[in-house]
C-alpha cells in the first residue's frame, strides 16, 4: 500500500463488501477505509492522490456492488461518528448513526422524527438520499451538515448547496457527510412512540422487510414524482407500472420482483449483482414497451462487472 497514506483508523486491501450491503452481493474494495475520526477523514483525504476514486458507504441499504467490486477507495464511517445530541427541537446525528437510532432518541425527547424510523440506512446515507416516506423526508427537516471534500477540507453544507429534490441531492462525488443537523417538530414522547410502531407495522405489511433488498428499486415515474417535498404528489406508482407489465414475482437467476411488492428487487438466497441488476434492466425494458414509461433507477449501483 505504498501508494496510499496510512491513517490511524483500518485500511484494508481487496476488502469483500457483499457482507457490508442489505442485497448481500458483490465484489471487494480496492482499499477499504473506516476513519478514527474526523481529522484522520481529512488527513487521508488530502494525502490521497487526486486521481484515486473515493466512494463512501453507509450501510448498504441502498446499493448493489457489481461482482467485479469496487477500484479506489470505499469510506465507511464506524464508532467516531455515531453521537447524537438533542437540544430542544434540535437533533445533531453522526452520519454513521443508524436512522431508527437517532429517530428513537429523538422521539424520547420529544422531537419528531419518527419518519426516519422504518429507513433502514444510516444519517449519512439519508442525507444523500434524501430518504423520507410516509410523506416526510429529510429535505424537510434538515439544517446543516458538516462534510469533508475528496480534497481533505472540512465543510458546511446548507440545503442550498445539496439541493434537495426526489431521492436525491447534488452532493459532489466522493464527499463525505460526517454529521447532520435537523429541526423537527416537537411532540408528547408516548404518541411518537405509537405513531413509529404504527408505521413499522403498516411497512412490515406492505413490504418484504425480512428478505434481502435495497427497498424502492425504481423511482416513481417522472412527472409524478415528488420533488422530495412533502406537498408533492406521486400520483403513479413505480410498482403499478411493473405490475400492469406482468413483472410482479419476475425472475432471473437467484433474483427476484418480490410478489409482496414488485418495486423490490430481492436477493433470494444465492443471485449474483449481475442477476439482480439484469432483472432491473429487464424490467425497465418491458416497463417501456408496455407503457412508454421510463423507470429511472433508485439503487445505487457501484463497482464494475465481472467481464464475460
Ligand atoms: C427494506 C428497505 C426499505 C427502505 N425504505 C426506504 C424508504 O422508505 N425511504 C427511503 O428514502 N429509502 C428507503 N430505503 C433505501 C435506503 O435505506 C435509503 O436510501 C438510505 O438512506 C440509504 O442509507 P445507507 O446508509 O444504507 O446508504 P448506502 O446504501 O450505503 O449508500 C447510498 C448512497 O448514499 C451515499 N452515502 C452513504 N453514506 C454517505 C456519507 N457518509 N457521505 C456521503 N455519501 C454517503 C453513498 O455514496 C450512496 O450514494 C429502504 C431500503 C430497504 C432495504
Amino acid at each position: 500500500m505504498s501508494d496510499i497514506p496510512t491513517p490511524r483508523g483500518t485500511l484494508a486491501q481487496d476488502r469483500p463488501l457483499s457482507g457490508l450491503t442489505w442485497l448481500r452481493v458483490g465484489g471487494p474494495a480496492e482499499y477499504f477505509f473506516q476513519p478514527a475520526d474526523a481529522d484522520d477523514l481529512v488527513a487521508f483525504l488530502r494525502d490521497l492522490a487526486p486521481n484515486m476514486p473515493v466512494f463512501p458507504i453507509g450501510v448498504g441499504s441502498n446499493l448493489i456492488v457489481r461482482d467485479g467490486g469496487v477500484r479506489g477507495v470505499v469510506i465507511r464511517l464506524g464508532r467516531g461518528f455515531n453521537h447524537i445530541q438533542i437540544e430542544g427541537n434540535t437533533v445533531t446525528a453522526g452520519a454513521a448513526a443508524m436512522d431508527a437510532h437517532v429517530a428513537r432518541r429523538a422521539a424520547e425527547a420529544g422531537v419528531d422524527l419518527g419518519f426516519l424510523r422504518t429507513i433502514p440506512g444510516a444519517i449519512g446515507g439519508a442525507v444523500r438520499m434524501n430518504a423520507g416516506c410516509y410523506g416526510a423526508y429529510v429535505a424537510d427537516v434538515f439544517v446543516s451538515a458538516r462534510a469533508v471534500t475528496r480534497q481533505g477540507a472540512l465543510v458546511h453544507l446548507t440545503p442550498e448547496d445539496l439541493k434537495f429534490s426526489y431521492r436525491q441531492t447534488d452532493l459532489p462525488q466522493g464527499m463525505v457527510v460526517i454529521e447532520a443537523t435537523f429541526e423537527a417538530p416537537l411532540g408528547d414522547p408516548r404518541v411518537l412512540a405509537d405513531c413509529m410502531a404504527a408505521q413499522i407495522e403498516t411497512r412490515n405489511a406492505s413490504q418484504p422487510t425480512k428478505d434481502r433488498s435495497a427497498g424502492s428499486t425504481f423511482r416513481n415515474p417522472v412527472g409524478f414524482s415528488s420533488t422530495g417535498r412533502a406537498d408533492d404528489s406521486q400520483d403513479l406508482k413505480a410498482w403499478r407500472v411493473i405490475e400492469d407489465a406482468g413483472l410482479r414475482g419476475a425472475v432471473q437467476g437467484g433474483a427476484q420482483m418480490s410478489l409482496k411488492h414488485p418495486n423490490f428487487l430481492i436477493n433470494t438466497g444465492a443471485a449474483t449483482a449481475a442477476d439482480l441488476e439484469g432483472l432491473g434492466e429487464y424490467v425497465r425494458k418491458k416497463v417501456f414497451q408496455n407503457a412508454g414509461i421510463t423507470l429511472e433507477w433508485e439503487i445505487m449501483r457501484i463497482g464494475e462487472p465481472i467481464p464475460e
